[in-house]
């Protein structure tokens, strides 16, 4: 179901350019022009998952429709024409999400970005800790009024028991004095497990000594704020911290995986699966390692078009998730495919390729107006005492072998019937 959103604005363009900022975030979006249509549409459903409220309204010049929707627990940006320091106290006195001075186009590309995090901030999980209840509880409620998912510590050595409990935690934010583990040993102890592109760390403290900032940074926090603090502040940096490390994750998953299909490409493929087979030698586990590569491809892009073709291996890498989830699965390049599977004996790993061998083969994969039907052949080994790169050379030879034989079928590498 699509979020609600609440527009109070009484300029007609404005609230064009807003509500077609939130529509393309997938916001249904309700509207307002003056305080009394607000209290009109609260009176009978709250239900809104956040709002924008127009500073100055006709019928409320000062700011009064912000208190009217906040009362209703609606988590709320304010956009106004003016900016003197007075408003933007007047407004931080209020539990807002954030304010926007409406002077550019910028101003609603940052709308865009705030409506955006407040439908995935629960994706970043931030733990707080601080032994003083009320510092904690504040910090606390404005990360909430943001959305993001909160963890919560006394001190340090329940801090690192947290981060073990709740592995996706992203970003710690923690006070320097406290009791059992203060922040500066805590910020040192996270850093013997996570690195700074895996989790970050904001210091806080009340202390008047400056030297502070300096110890929590040397000793591997990314930032410093001193208490007391404005929301405005915390805000930035809270939301500038976590996008660097989604902007991390972002650029090693593009490295990582292969742009089409969204499978791990070669590289990782090979790296992940040299770890894994030095895993199930010592463990003494089953596994198979199988290449396939789609019959005749050239001719599916020949005859339908290279993005038919496209589609086709999309299609295909949905499968290999289906069949091969506990495994390890990439596309090599082109129409070919690899496969690390373990967690069963050598019959059953071979069904379950031939199984997916025979899915492929009488399934009619959908691709814009045509249907398709392909087949693909297997190369494979098993339980290979070999260096991997052998063994990638012999499931290829195999693969040959398998397409000499008239395709859309396996060869075992050293079985009997190979030569
Ligand atoms: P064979 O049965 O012998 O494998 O025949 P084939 O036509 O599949 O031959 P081969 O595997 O050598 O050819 C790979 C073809 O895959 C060549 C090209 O048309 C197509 N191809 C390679 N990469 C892509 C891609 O990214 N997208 C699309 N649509 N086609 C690709
Ligand atoms: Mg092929």
């Amino acid at each position: 179901m699509s979020q609600r959103l609440l527009v109070v604005e009484d300029s007609k363009p404005i609230a064009t350019v807003i509500k077609q900022i939130a529509q393309s975030l997938n916001y249904e979006v309700v509207m307002a022009t003056t305080l009394a249509q607000v209290e009109e549409i609260l009176s009978g459903d709250t239900d809104f998952f956040a709002a924008t409220i127009d500073f100055s309204l006709p019928d409320a010049l000062d700011g009064e429709a912000i208190a009217c929707v906040l009362s209703h627990k609606i988590p709320s940006v304010v956009m106004t024409g003016k900016m003197d320091d007075a408003t933007r106290q007047k407004i931080l006195a209020q539990p807002v999400i954030d304010y926007i001075t409406k002077e550019n186009s910028q101003a609603f590309l940052y709308l865009k970005r705030i409506l955006h995090w407040q439908q995935t901030n629960s994706d970043n999980e931030i733990l707080v800790v601080d032994d003083s209840s009320s510092a904690r509880n504040h910090i606390v409620e404005l990360l909430k009024r943001r959305n993001f998912t909160v963890y919560t510590a006394n001190n340090g050595v329940e801090a690192l028991e947290k981060l073990t409990q709740h592995k996706h935690i992203k970003l710690v934010v923690t006070d320097l004095e406290m009791p059992v583990m203060n922040g500066i040993t805590l910020t040192n102890e996270i850093r013997k497990k996570y690195t700074r592109e895996q989790l970050a760390i904001v210091g806080i403290s009340g202390a008047e000594n400056g030297s502070h900032s300096a110890r929590f940074i040397k000793n591997g926090a990314d930032d410093f704020l001193r208490k007391p603090f404005c929301p405005e502040e915390f805000y930035c940096r809270i939301t500038q911290n976590i996008e660097n490390l989604n902007n991390i994750a972002k650029i090693q998953h593009a490295a990582n995986t292969d742009y089409l299909t969204d499978l791990s490409n070669r590289r990782t493929f090979i790296k992940n699966s040299e770890q894994r087979i030095a895993e199930y030698a010592k463990r003494n586990v089953s596994y198979c390692l199988a290449v396939f590569d789609i019959d005749h491809f050239k001719k599916v892009n020949d005859t339908y078009g290279h993005d038919t073709g496209d589609q086709v291996l999309k299609v295909l890498a949905l499968y290999m998730r289906k069949y091969f989830g506990g495994g390890l699965t990439t596309r090599l390049g082109g129409g070919t495919f690899g496969i690390l599977l373990h967690g069963l004996d050598t019959d059953q790993l071979y069904n379950k390729l031939d199984d997916f061998r025979r899915e492929v083969a009488v399934s009619n994969i959908p691709a814009g107006e045509a249907e398709i039907s392909i087949s693909v052949s297997f190369g494979v080994v098993f339980d290979s005492q070999d260096s991997f790169s052998k063994q990638m050379s012999d499931a290829d030879n195999a693969l040959y072998l398998a397409k000499d034989r008239g395709r859309n079928q396996i060869v075992v590498s050293g079985s009997e019937d190979y030569d």
